[in-house]
């Protein structure tokens, strides 16, 4: 056998799955789903989540139907590898909240053979691409898009609507500013204000 092709065979390949979409689409549940998956197929897993994130809990993420997993805050992206030295499956929910050297982080993790499952918002409150979700999708072997219901007209939606005033980008919270909104219906705060004069 050609020794190189040996030597690959021996070495696991890994590799980045993306799950995004707007708010309320299922992106944590489905995160939890594929790691319980891994878990059951004995594998060592472990999620991380950002500091920022800490609507419902500081040591799990959470879906808004109420499912949970043990999740590990970090602060910055750069913690990640030290604490996944021993694991296969590494989860990252809310990764639209790190910077974007979470990207060279997951393609890294991906190169030393583990499974690395990233989640996030895609888009902005004003349907604006959500960095570094972008330059993730583009590096990823493997890419879902999920889809929550418009609450105003019960399409699929894939953009989140911000019900508050604010312009800061990152606005944390659940139902209490945010809706999930179709194309049709999604209107950021400026738009709103030039309507309604
Ligand atoms: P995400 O992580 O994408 O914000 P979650 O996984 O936390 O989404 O929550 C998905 C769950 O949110 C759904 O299974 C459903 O029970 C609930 N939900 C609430 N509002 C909506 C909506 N407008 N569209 C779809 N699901 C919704
Ligand atoms: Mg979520």
């Amino acid at each position: 056998m050609n020794e190189n092709l040996q030597i690959r065979t021996f070495k696991k390949t890994g590799h980045i799955e993306v799950i995004c979409g707007s708010m309320f689409s299922g992106k944590t549940e489905e995160l939890i789903r594929r790691i319980r998956r891994a878990e059951i197929a004995r594998q060592r897993v472990i999620v991380f989540k950002p500091k920022i994130d800490n609507r419902y809990s500081e040591f799990e993420i959470v879906s808004h139907n109420e499912q949970s997993y043990p999740s590990v805050v970090v602060e910055d992206a750069s913690e990640i590898p030290e604490k996944s030295f021993d694991v296969e499956v590494i989860g990252i929910d809310e990764a639209q909240f790190f910077d974007n050297n979470l990207i060279e982080i997951c393609q890294n993790l991906a190169d030393s053979g583990r499974r690395v499952i990233v989640a996030g918002l895609d888009q902005d409150y004003r349907a604006m691409p959500f960095e570094p979700m972008p330059q993730l999708l583009s590096v990823a072997e493997y890419i879902t898009k999920t889809l929550a219901v418009c609450v105003v007209c019960g399409a699929p939606a894939n953009r989140t609507q911000r019900n508050s005033d604010s312009d800061n980008k990152i606005l944390v919270g659940a139902t209490d500013h945010y809706e999930a909104r179709c194309r049709l219906h999604h209107v950021v705060n400026s738009e709103k204000f030039i309507q309604s004069h």
